[in-house]
């Protein structure tokens, strides 16, 4: 498979999507990104990195850092951690909050925006500090990204932070339901700051290769989590990687797949390869939507899809 050439047609093939969708702006400082940039990296096991546009420019990871957070967690309280939080899609948008109130405060799954709270909550009760379980988060994406040059944005955090009425509302319903077991100003807090971790796709590929290698980097030989948490986080990532558009990109790209309203997309081909595309205009589902484009016409190319 001749990886330059599909990504160099993947270059011009995405130009005219470029200019669809619409920029997050419920978070202000989101809002002020370059709309059109576009970037691709394809990392393989021996570690040889394929980049197409701006492939070393950071961004703000968003909802892509609920990969780690559910993967940490995961990690710790292992089968425990469905007693707070579910495995099934919600059918719903990230952020909504009806379900929560008839499902009595148990979110469906660890990536919509209610799920990763309690995920995030589920670090704070292991670390017991706000600063602690946010540098162990970081320290975490370091270690699989083998890269000690990963920080976050602190406008992007405040800027969520002073907006971010719609999270603090589904922190403080799984509060009264006696699903959280922090402050609620805490949690969401450490929740908004792991969202502004900034990466470039070259970096999130490479962070993710772990992933599609069974828990293992392939590179290093690390191993980070047990096979069986792998195969659950790249499950879950298939089937709610994408909120209620998890289906149309099961059915369009096929991979285990996180998306992030700063524009990432992280997917994973088992067995072979990890990759990150960022462009910041995204679809009505929240989702990037030249990144989404960009990894359907990858997967038709390359016929690779875990189907
Ligand atoms: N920090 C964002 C929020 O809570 C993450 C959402 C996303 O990336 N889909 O709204």
């Amino acid at each position: 498979m001749d990886i330059n050439k599909i990504l160099s047609e993947i270059e011009e093939e995405i130009k005219p999507f470029l200019q669809q969708g619409k920029v997050a702006d419920y978070i202000p400082a989101l809002a002020h990104v370059d709309p059109d940039q576009f970037a691709m990296s394809v990392t393989l096991f021996d570690g040889t990195t394929y980049s197409i546009g701006c492939s070393d420019t950071k961004f703000s990871i968003q909802s892509i850092s609920k990969v780690f957070t559910f993967t940490k967690s995961l990690n710790i309280y292992s089968k425990d951690l469905y007693k707070r939080v579910g495995k099934e899609p919600s059918g719903n948008p990230f952020n909504s909050l009806v379900q929560l109130e008839y499902e009595k405060g148990i979110p469906r799954n660890p990536f919509i925006n209610a799920g990763a709270i309690v995920i995030t909550d589920t670090l704070l009760s292991h670390y017991k500090t706000t600063n602690d379980t946010f540098e162990k988060i970081l320290d975490f994406i370091k270690n699989v990204a083998h890269n000690d040059d990963i920080t976050y944005d602190e406008e992007v955090y405040l800027s969520e932070y002073n907006h971010g009425y719609r999270n603090l509302a589904l922190a403080n319903l799984m509060k009264s339901f006696g699903n959280l077991e922090n402050e609620v100003e805490d949690v969401v807090r450490s929740y908004f700051k792991h969202c502004s971790i900034t990466m470039s796709t070259q970096e999130l590929s490479r962070a993710m290769l772990f992933l599609a290698n069974h828990g293992t980097d392939p590179i290093s030989g690390e191993k980070f989590i047990t096979d069986n948490q792998a195969k659950r986080v790249n499950a879950v990532m298939l089937t709610c990687g994408h909120y209620d558009a998890s289906g149309e990109f099961a059915f369009h790209v096929g991979l285990p797949g996180k998306s992030g309203v700063g524009g990432g997309i992280v997917a994973v081909v088992p067995k072979l390869m990890s990759i990150a595309v960022f462009s910041p205009r995204l679809n009505s589902w929240g989702n990037s939507l030249a990144g989404t484009q960009a990894l359907e016409l990858f997967s038709q190319k390359s016929g690779l899809s875990v189907f």
